[in-house]
């Protein structure tokens, strides 16, 4: 590839020619570093700077790509290929010399053939991965150690080759909301009450007491808002508590999409088409916009009857989020772990050890045994 600078423009179009991250030096495939952010030669060490995108990230209008036309869908790269699972359904994007290997969702060996990547309706920016893969199963090896009664199958996914590195896709909706609202508005008045007791003595005495009381009034009127960066998965693969356990996402350091990023790494597919993505970003809208209308009804307390929102110029971004992740079978059942790729936290599930629980259960009443068998021959 020679003099061709790295350059993000194979994304803008499926005919240009395939462009390979190759060393210069001695020609194997670049990969991304996550220490430095630079491409990065696994065996001369050689180094090429990914160059600093002058495009800033774009906000796209969702009318526009309600029903994308062909001229609108690209593919993550030009060289990329992408496999389907027959497991889970989920589809992984990546380029080669790396290999379908295993479901990075299910752990499950995946037999399709790789075929040439699908256009898609192609990420504006990406998080690129920040901790390493080693750092990552450092980081994975501490959590299990950390894990009472887990099964030995869990210390196997320690193993460097059960983590994947893999961006997983999102949707973000930028919105502006106006809201028509009915309710009540709730205000506090006091009232003296009076009321008897029994003394001590069992005498009859009147006393009197403030009560607090609400006087309600119909309330209407309308409140609106700009909502930005709206975060929505664009995976099932994942379950929506874990994808939340894993935020916070630092989406200040986004950057331009860039193919080279890719390198080395897995891209999933989304699942969550784009109009089902913003259903859920107006679930995700709608306590905000509650608690606007409860602002505005103002007084003590609120009601809420009705609210109907309309959203204007809704934009969208896709991304792409960096994750490890390793998936694996235990008793017929998938369990994930994951780690935040820029953060490195670690976020799993996990199975007991019936077997070690059980063993644990009989030594506690054997220690229990000859603790009575003493204190009894004392
Ligand atoms: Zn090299
Ligand atoms: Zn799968």
């Amino acid at each position: 590839m020679g003099t061709e600078t790295l350059t993000s423009d194979s994304q803008q179009k499926t005919a240009v020619k395939p462009r390979t991250y190759t060393c210069p030096g001695c020609a194997a495939n670049l990969l991304f570093e996550p220490q430095d952010g630079t491409l990065t030669c696994p065996y001369c060490g050689r180094k090429e700077t990914i160059p600093e995108s002058a495009e800033e990230v774009k906000e796209r209008s969702y009318a526009d790509y309600l029903h994308p036309r062909s001229d609108q869908l690209k593919v993550l790269s030009a060289t990329a290929l992408e496999v389907k699972c027959d497991s889970c359904g989920a589809v992984v994007t990546f380029n080669p010399p790396e290999v379908a290997g295993e479901c990075s969702f299910c752990g499950i060996k995946i037999v399709a053939q790789p075929k040439s990547a699908d256009p898609l309706v192609a990420p504006e920016a990406l998080l690129p991965f920040a901790i390493s893969s080693r750092q990552s199963t450092d980081s994975v090896r501490k959590w299990l150690a950390s894990l009472w009664f887990a099964p030995n199958v869990l210390k196997k996914l320690a193993y460097h080759e059960s983590i994947d590195g893999v961006y997983l896709p999102f949707w973000t909706y930028d919105a502006h909301t106006t809201s028509h609202y009915t309710g009540e508005r709730g205000e506090h008045y006091y009232e003296t009450e009076t009321y008897t007791e029994t003394d001590a003595q069992g005498n009859t005495v009147t006393k009197t007491r403030q009560v607090q009381r609400t006087r309600w009034y119909s309330a209407s009127g309308t409140v609106s808002r700009w909502m930005d960066d709206v975060l929505v998965p664009a995976t099932i693969s994942v379950s929506r508590p874990r994808l939340t356990s894993l935020e916070p996402w630092d989406l200040d350091s986004l950057k331009p999409y860039d193919p080279a990023f890719l390198s080395g790494f897995k891209a999933q597919r989304y699942q969550v088409e784009l109009p089902d993505g913003f259903e859920e970003a107006k679930q995700i809208m709608a306590p905000i916009i509650q608690q606007d209308v409860r602002e505005d009804i103002g007084g003590d307390e609120q009601r809420i009857d009705d609210i109907s929102t309309s959203y204007s110029a809704v934009t969208f971004k896709h991304l792409l989020l960096p994750v490890y992740i390793g998936a694996y079978r235990f008793r017929e059942k998938v369990y994930q772990v994951m780690v935040n790729a820029r953060t490195g936290e670690v976020q799993g599930d996990r199975p007991y050890s019936f077997w070690k629980i059980f063993f644990f259960v009989m030594f506690l009443i054997a220690v229990i045994g000859v603790l009575i068998y003493f204190a009894k021959s004392r």
